[in-house]
């Protein structure tokens, strides 16, 4: 092989494009408008509620998570982004978002105040099989009342939940509750389910036999079909609440019914995370194929002693933004309310204090920088503003600009020191 025979232009290789990693999704600009607009109705709708917003980091200590959401379940058990930072520190990036919130309600001392009503939204990072609805860094908007025991507090936020869901124009939603329990009674119901799947193993996948020593009511929830199967005829919490815990389910029911929320009671949701007590519960659509829960949640009366804080009872949920978009309408865009065309850099001279004017009354406008008249004129056109304002070298001689309505086709001429009023 002859040495350097081609050293004058090698050709470049191909450059390849880059590409984000599986299961992260961008927002590009044509669904911006609808996550606007969810996230503008969520705040509305929490702020008529009495919930403030927090912001939590993004990644937090490790350990807070593991002690939270708990080790056994498989958010902590397998779908955590965890690493060491450069101090050999292990970090999370977080799952969920109630871990974060109740870390910083106890760390800031929040949690002296009697109630406290916080929301929260943002990315959550999951390493799961990428597929419809199901993504590693998604987006959960949630809320958390922390500091009553009541069951009026759960019931509203269930309240909240329907007339957020409602102002989002998402009818055809299930609400499905259901009451796992207490310290009180739920060890005595696990000992009564544990009994139960024990005599089953033989039908049960493997995590859950192991579930059936370790965390039994997560077989409950398992995904397999067969398991579901086998486990129709188990014990379910409901028959077997304290009175209680019976009691405080009954005042929910009672009160959804009363505010004209539809639920069926589900007497084996049981939920993914360690920490709730009593009311669990999810939204569901059967839009969705499997990824059907668009929104979920429950009491967790002990999590805040578990972290470390006072005893103080509470209730959250937490929606997931991508599938509730998949279920809306796409929004267009809203155009911008005038385009400028503009003959060249005296008019841009002339009109730099309009367009500042303009755009300080309110209004949305669109522009190109330079070209032909004829090609601002086209894109004038094609960006849907209802009106134009041109400014050629003839009006501009006159201290004047065309405003031209695109709509009706008509068109006038106006002194540059109106243009705003004539445009309001
Ligand atoms: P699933 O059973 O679908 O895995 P989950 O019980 O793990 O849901 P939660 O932890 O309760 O979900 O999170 C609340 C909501 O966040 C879910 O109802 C869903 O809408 C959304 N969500 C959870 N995981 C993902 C994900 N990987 N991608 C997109 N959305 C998600
Ligand atoms: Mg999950």
């Amino acid at each position: 092989m002859s040495e350097r025979s081609q050293d004058d232009v090698q050709p470049t290789p191909p450059v390849q494009p880059v590409q984000a990693v599986r299961g992260v999704k961008d927002v590009l600009p044509d669904e911006a408008p609808n996550w606007q607009f969810l996230e503008k109705t969520c705040r509305e709708w929490f702020a008529r509620y009495g919930f403030d917003e927090i912001r939590v980091p993004i990644f937090e200590a490790t350990g807070l998570f593991a002690r939270s959401i708990g080790e056994d379940t498989d958010i902590v058990g397998k779908e955590m982004y965890t690493f060491d930072d450069k101090s050999g520190q292990s970090l999370s990036l977080r799952p969920e978002g109630t871990a974060g919130v109740i870390r910083a309600y106890i760390q800031s001392g929040l949690q002296r105040e009697a109630l406290v009503r916080l929301y929260y939204q943002g990315p959550m990072f999951r390493h799961e099989r990428p597929q419809a609805g199901r993504l590693r860094q998604f987006h959960q908007i949630g809320a958390e009342v922390l500091g009553s025991e009541s069951p009026l507090a759960d019931a509203e936020v269930l309240v909240l939940t329907a007339d957020l869901f409602q102002a989002l124009g998402l009818d055809g939603l299930q609400l499905e509750i259901n009451s796992i329990g207490c310290r009180e009674c739920r060890p005595r119901y696990t000992v009564a389910l544990r009994g139960f799947l024990e005599g089953r193993a033989a039908d049960l996948c493997e995590n859950c036999v192991r579930r059936t020593a370790t965390n039994p009511l997560r077989v409950l929830d398992c995904k397999v079909e067969t398991c579901r199967t086998h486990t129709a005829a188990a014990p379910f919490i409901p028959d077997h609440l304290c009175a209680a815990c019976a009691d405080h389910f009954a005042v929910v029911r009672g009160q959804l019914e009363a505010a004209g929320v539809g639920f069926v009671v589900n007497p084996r949701m049981v939920r993914g995370l360690d920490y709730y007590t009593r009311t669990a519960f999810e939204w569901t659509s059967d839009r969705l194929g499997a990824q059907s829960t668009v929104a979920a949640g429950g009491r967790y009366d002990r999590l805040v002693e578990q972290l470390g804080g006072q005893a103080r009872p509470g209730i959250g949920f937490a929606l997931g933004v991508e599938r509730l978009l998949l279920l809306m309408e796409t929004r267009p865009a809203t155009p911008p309310d005038l385009f400028v065309v503009l003959a060249g850099e005296g008019a841009e001279a002339a009109l730099a204090p309009v367009l500042r004017a303009v755009r300080g009354a309110g209004l949305k406008v669109d522009r190109a920088y330079g070209g032909s008249m004829k090609s601002q004129m086209k894109r004038a056109g094609k960006s849907g503003a209802p009106r134009c304002l041109i400014a050629g070298d003839d009006e501009l001689a006159r201290g004047t600009a065309v405003l031209r309505d695109m709509v009706a086709h008509s068109q006038r001429e106006v002194p540059l020191a109106e243009v705003v009023a004539a445009l309001k």
